[in-house]
């Protein structure tokens, strides 16, 4: 069973689902500064662009913002009756690990993910689906416990461990030129997990097949998921290009697509309402633009399922199985 904000579905449910998105993202704390955040146009932006997402074919989305990127489990608790398909939201820790956690143990770490699991975000009975981890530049930082690596490394243990106990998957922002999927691996590996509950992802990013293709013989799955809308042409061909050379190596099981978009997000700058542009069809250009592209290429719509649904009931099913 997998967690979603409107209670749990079957992996055999997901139905077409998006790998990586955020509802509404910024940072921790945003709820707080009322010329930062204006709460009832994120769950405007929100339901429109899940709307539109279901319009086009999607019916399950993971939400990937931990409480450090501004998750905001109340919003998920309004849009549980409203929301037309299935939102996953996700526990962990972004990019830079808060100080709060630097005195922590792996096991406090996962203590406190759990809890996200299994009783739910913040006071709300919402339960987290998955967990979500970030490795970026701040891996480079590499001079002891007070260094982001050392950080970084812990969290992933934290993370493991709480994976193992709850049955949940873990999914990975990555900076794929640094290849960070390659030592996530290793201490998932370490940790006793199946790799094919981990994605590994923003992965075209890079566009280093031999990369992908060490991450893919280890068997975990990689999200190709970063397709905004205002990706140039060429761009939008060069990443669909990877996924269809990846489908017709056999590898169609074992990748995932997103956008990596939010509905609302306050990145782009601080003005009321969030920075960045509306775009009630951020969650569109895989199902409008890649899955057709895709399609004309000749790949089958089962090759279609196994991308855009079974690879991802399949890290739902590893993580549940490895659960002790
Ligand atoms: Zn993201």
């Amino acid at each position: 069973m997998i967690n979603t904000i409107s209670g749990s579905i079957n992996s055999s449910d997901l139905g077409w689902t998006l790998s990586h998105e955020h509802l509404v993202s910024g940072m921790g704390g945003m709820d707080k500064i009322a010329q930062l955040y204006d709460r009832t146009e994120a769950l405007r932006r929100s339901q429109e662009a899940l709307e539109a997402a279901y319009a086009s074919g999607i019916r399950t989305i993971i939400d990937c913002t931990p409480l450090d990127l501004g998750r905001q489990a109340d919003v998920f608790e309004r849009l549980a009756d409203t929301s037309p398909i299935n939102v996953i939201a996700a526990t962990g820790l972004y990019r830079w690990v808060p100080l709060t956690y630097y005195t922590w143990s792996p096991d406090a770490i996962a203590e406190y993910f759990i809890k996200d699991i299994e009783i739910g975000l913040e006071s709300t009975s919402v339960k987290a689906g998955i967990i979500k981890l970030a490795w970026d530049y701040e891996y480079r930082l590499d001079e002891g416990p007070g260094s982001p690596r050392f950080q970084l490394e812990k969290a992933a243990r934290g993370a493991a461990r709480a994976s193992r106990a709850t049955g949940v998957p873990i999914t990975c922002h990555t900076r794929a030129l640094d290849e960070l999927g390659l030592p996530l691996l290793d201490i998932f590996q370490d940790e006793g997990l199946d790799l094919r509950a981990i994605t590994i992802g923003h992965s075209s990013d890079s566009r280093d097949m031999s990369y992908l293709n060490q991450l893919l013989i280890r068997g975990t799955t990689v999200g190709l998921d970063r397709f905004q809308s205002n990706l140039p042409e060429d761009e939008k061909l060069r990443r669909s290009q990877i996924a269809l050379d990846l489908i017709q190596s056999g590898f169609g099981d074992q990748i995932c697509l997103g956008h990596d978009s939010a509905a609302y997000s306050l990145n782009l700058g601080p003005t009321s309402g969030g920075g960045r542009a509306e775009d009630s069809n951020c969650w569109s250009p895989v199902p409008d633009w890649q899955i057709p592209w895709l399609i004309e290429q000749g790949v089958s719509n089962s090759d279609i399922d196994d991308v855009m649904s079974r690879s991802i009931a399949k890290t739902f099913d590893a993580a549940s199985k490895i659960s002790r």
